[in-house]
């Protein structure tokens, strides 16, 4: 079993997509492991995207991130990380493929409705940005 960690973003929450979300999430056979709605500072968006620090949109995406409640969610399935990235779509909505989640809620390539963990390594490290491994096992039989 691989993790993943999804966040529903601020655009998404401010559209009233988060059950619309999670049910596609859920309908591709994701276990939901964890899940809050929550928001988070300029510094800590800064921290989770600081991979991203030197690229010309960073300052954008961080003051977008901290825009408004945001839902993570920790999320389990054989080949989570590469079955979640096809659920999404590409990150500009204008290239993502019919079906996909970015393609049907996502407003811009920076306003793009939800985020997605690109390795297992990431995945990790990004699901504990967010939660504790206790808030986790709960739900995890
Ligand atoms: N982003 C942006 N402009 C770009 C590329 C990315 O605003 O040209 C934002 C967008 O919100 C994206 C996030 O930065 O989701 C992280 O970029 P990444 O390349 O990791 O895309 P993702 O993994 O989210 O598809
Ligand atoms: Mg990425």
């Amino acid at each position: 079993m691989e993790r993943t960690l999804a966040i529903i973003k601020p655009d998404a929450v401010r559209n009233n997509n988060i059950g619309n979300i999670i049910a596609m999430i859920q309908a591709a056979g994701f276990k939901v492991l964890g899940c809050k709605l929550t928001r988070i500072s300029k510094e800590q968006a800064g921290e989770f995207y600081a991979v991203h620090k030197e690229r010309p949109f960073y300052g954008e995406l961080v003051n977008f991130m901290s825009s408004g409640p945001i839902v993570p969610i920790a999320l389990e399935k054989e080949n989570a990380i590469a079955d979640y990235r096809t659920l999404i779509g590409a990150t500009d909505p204008a290239e993502a493929a019919e079906g996909t989640i970015r393609k049907n809620y996502a407003t811009s390539k920076g306003e793009n409705a939800v985020h997605g963990s690109d390795s297992v390594e990431n995945g990790r490290n990004e699901i504990a940005f967010f939660f504790a491994e206790s808030e986790l096992i709960a739900n995890s039989k």
